[in-house]
């Protein structure tokens, strides 16, 4: 029985038919970093008294899949502890800092670190977070609910249907609504790429697999699945597609396979096919310039820290796995990187659609896209999303989602995987970064802080933030 829940309104102005000024549809890394941005600039107290929900469908708050991939992480510890470090004395943070799971990863400074142990501390901060919304009047947590559609009222407010995981289905009203359920990677969406005129791996669709397979699979399963493509000689020829970070941790991941149990794997060569150059992450242009680094001067490197290729470039192990590789100083006897694109014929001779006919399996590491819920109009319409040319949606500087005409649909937000703001003058970045800011560092500093500015609107202005602080930071 679906029934309207009223107990929480909200009645001033536009809000008054309203049960909440925002809901929060999915709460992982980050949508957590709204309320970390909030915390730390001061304006969490404003959020949660206008009426915040955040209805997520797993039993913890903030962690979302990251705890999901068996793999290491791409960022320092430093960039999951430094939003909770940086907050207010007396703040419900503080006490994150002094838990297992936060000590864990201040042990793991400066090192590579399980992506599990980045989670197991974000939950940490859920938990918390979920401690903080109990004390408030206004707002509130629904854990192991799922949200199974959002849809526009004719007054332009939201309506958010959510069943619980015990059966309950209850609908809220909101103002705003963001939609911060994470990515997926589609084969409609994969398998249509035009990596070269006429080629798609459509015409290869019974050996492709994602990306996000193989960095989710345990060893056993991976191991399992690689003897599954392996031919009788038992040899198993892999391409990977792709130029970023999902196609080089997708070849760690082998590696590290290889490294842990490689008597009992098929004799594997990877090709990682590439379109455009690989881009690597220095902290300086003089650290750059001393490892040879060619780069745009202007173009790919961040205004604000000075950092080349800031947000697009390969760092931590991804670099130290590659640079060598690119550098030529050192060479990994199964993998072979390949520059694909009409410009760039195979020296060999060997056209792409030879080699990936030939190929026993194929990785699509091409980026995610959105996980969404049924949206409709006022009238019922189903709402269609503009997406960019990488499947993502496509959303306006405020993160708000865009109509397939291009329209702004106004209250209705969307970022983190598979969705969100690109780089602005504002967010800092390399110039030439065309990609999402996602992260969890991004998250919780510059993404949150747009978010909190659109949530709060104008009024609050006063408390706005200065972004330009990539300096000091390790983001
Ligand atoms: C392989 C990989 C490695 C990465 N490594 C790093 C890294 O090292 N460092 C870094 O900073 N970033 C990393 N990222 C990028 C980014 O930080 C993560 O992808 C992060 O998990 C994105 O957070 P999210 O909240 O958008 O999505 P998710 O983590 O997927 O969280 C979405 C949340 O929504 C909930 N949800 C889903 N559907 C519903 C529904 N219908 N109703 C209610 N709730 C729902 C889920 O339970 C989940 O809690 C990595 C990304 C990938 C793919």
């Amino acid at each position: 029985m679906t029934m309207l829940f009223s107990q929480n309104r909200i009645n001033s102005g536009h809000e008054e038919l309203a049960d909440y000024s925002t809901i929060f549809c999915g709460v992982g890394p980050a949508a957590m970093g709204v309320f970390i941005a909030a915390t730390r600039t001061g304006r969490l107290d404003s959020l949660l008294h206008r009426g915040v929900l955040l209805v997520e469908a797993s039993a913890t708050l903030g962690a979302g899949s990251l705890g999901r991939y068996p793999i290491t992480a791409n960022s320092l510890s430093e960039a999951f502890l430094e939003g909770a470090a940086a907050a207010p004395v007396r703040s419900w943070l503080n006490g994150v800092l002094t838990t297992q799971p936060a000590a864990r990863l201040q042990r793991l400074s400066e090192r590579r670190f399980p992506l599990l142990a980045g989670a197991n501390f974000l939950a940490e901060i859920g938990k918390g977070l979920t401690a903080r919304l109990s004390r408030s009047a206004q707002s509130g947590v629904r854990l192991h609910t799922k949200v199974e559609g959002v849809s526009r009222r004719r007054d332009g407010l939201w309506t958010v249907s959510t069943r619980a995981e015990s059966g309950g289905v209850v609908e809220f009203v909101a103002k705003n609504v963001v939609l911060g359920m994470g990515g997926q990677q589609l084969p409609s969406h994969y398998l249509q790429q035009e990596i070269e005129p006429g080629i798609r791996l459509a015409a290869y669709a019974d050996k492709v697999a994602a990306s996000d397979f193989i960095l989710r699979a345990s060893d056993l399963e991976l191991t399992e699945y690689l003897w599954s493509r392996a031919r009788e000689d038992a040899s198993v020829e892999i391409a990977i597609m792709g130029g970023s970070h999902s196609a080089f941790s997708t070849a760690m991941r082998l590696s590290s396979l290889i490294k842990s149990d490689g008597k009992n794997l098929p004799l594997m060569s990877v090709t990682i096919y590439h379109r455009s150059a690989i881009r690597l992450y220095y902290p300086s242009s003089q650290a750059a310039q001393k490892d040879d680094y060619v780069f745009d001067p202007i173009k790919n490197i961040c205004v604000d820290s000075g950092r080349v290729h800031r947000f697009g470039g390969l760092r931590y192990d991804a670099f130290d796995f590659i640079a060598p590789v690119l550098k030529k100083t050192e060479t990994i006897s199964w993998l072979r990187m390949r520059r694909v694109g009409p410009a760039n014929a195979n020296p060999e001779g060997r056209s792409l659609h030879a080699e990936l006919s030939s190929a026993d399996m194929i990785v699509a590491a091409f980026g995610y896209q959105p996980r969404l819920v049924p949206t409709v109009d006022e009238r019922g319409h189903e709402l269609v999303f503009r997406t960019d040319p990488d499947g993502a949606l496509s959303t306006a500087g405020t993160g708000e989602v865009l109509d397939e005409r291009g329209r702004v649909l106004a209250g209705l937000f969307a970022f983190g995987l598979g969705s969100g703001l690109r780089r602005s003058a504002t967010a800092g970045g390399e110039a030439s970064y065309d990609g999402r800011l996602d992260g969890v560092w991004l998250y919780q500093h510059v993404v949150g802080e747009i978010m909190v500015d659109q949530l709060l609107g104008a009024e609050d202005g006063s408390r706005r933030v200065d972004r330009r602080q990539a300096q000091a930071t390790v983001g």
